[in-house]
């Protein structure tokens, strides 16, 4: 499959049209952004293994009975997925707090949360991406009901399998952003589960293995990047 034109190039990917209208390759590149959008780097091979830990957890999902947009993986940056008609809207659950919840409500880095927490935010740089709720959804027509418990049920599911699968390899998942699109009236896993959009915690010593690395400036974060990919068992090729 070959890429044809350019149709967004986003802070951290690039979609391309294919010769089959529905397919689009997604490209990982090795921009990497922070605080939507002020801060950027090109952090050399960031679009290589985030390109290939994607394709190693969506399939996971897919194992594990969630219905994804990926199709296959072309070469060391990119993958086919299915072109699907997105959500403006991320996912987010938390199962410890930190980042904006902790500025939002003034709690500590890493309190475990008595239950994972659902939060909703508006795809929104020039606002910040604000947190919503269902009924901002409902209200702006940004989705129906049924998608809103479909996108709720689909995340919880995401968080406990991939918890688990983290855990064993010795990683606590803090936290994670999932987005969603519909392909023929189905809702679909899309965009990305890579350590730009989860906090990644060594479940011994708390270290940051994910993009805190880069927002606060900790360095190594794609050797890190690379250490998580080790520890689940991927292959990483650069
Ligand atoms: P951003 O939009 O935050 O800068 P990216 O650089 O990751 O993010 O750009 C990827 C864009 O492609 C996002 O807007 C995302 O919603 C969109 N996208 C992800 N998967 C699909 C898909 N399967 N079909 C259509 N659009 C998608
Ligand atoms: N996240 C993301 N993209 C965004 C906003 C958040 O991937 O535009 C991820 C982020 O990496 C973290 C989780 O969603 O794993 C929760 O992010 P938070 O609301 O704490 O915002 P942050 O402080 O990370 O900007």
């Amino acid at each position: 499959m070959k890429k044809i034109k350019e149709i967004t190039k986003g802070k951290a990917k690039s979609m391309y049209t294919t010769e089959v209208d529905d397919q689009l390759i997604m490209h990982f590149s090795d921009d990497t952004s922070a605080f939507d959008g002020k801060k950027k780097e090109a952090l050399l091979g960031k679009g290589a293994v985030n390109n290939q830990f994607n394709a190693f957890i969506m399939s996971h999902l897919k194992e594990n009975g969630i219905d994804t947009h990926l199709i296959e993986v072309i070469n060391s940056t990119d993958s086919l997925v299915y072109k699907l008609d997105m959500f403006p809207i991320e996912c987010v659950i938390r199962n410890r707090a930190s980042g904006s919840i902790c500025r939002r409500l003034g709690t500590e880095d890493g309190l475990v949360l008595e239950n994972p927490l659902f939060e909703f935010f508006l795809k929104d740089d020039d606002l910040g991406d604000p947190l919503i709720n269902d009924e901002h959804i409902i209200s702006f027509n940004w989705a129906n009901m049924k998608q809103i418990l479909e996108m709720k049920k689909q995340t919880y599911k995401v968080n406990e399998i991939l918890s688990k699968l983290f855990i064993d390899s010795g990683l606590i998942l803090v936290d994670f952003k999932v987005e969603f699109g519909v392909f023929n009236g189905k809702i679909l896993l899309a965009d990305e589960f890579t350590p730009d959009g989860c906090r990644l915690w060594d479940s011994k010593t708390l270290k940051k293995m994910d993009k805190d690395r880069f927002r606060q400036g900790l360095g190594d974060v794609v050797e890190s990047y690379h250490q998580v990919a080790d520890r689940l068992g991927m292959n990483i090729k650069t």
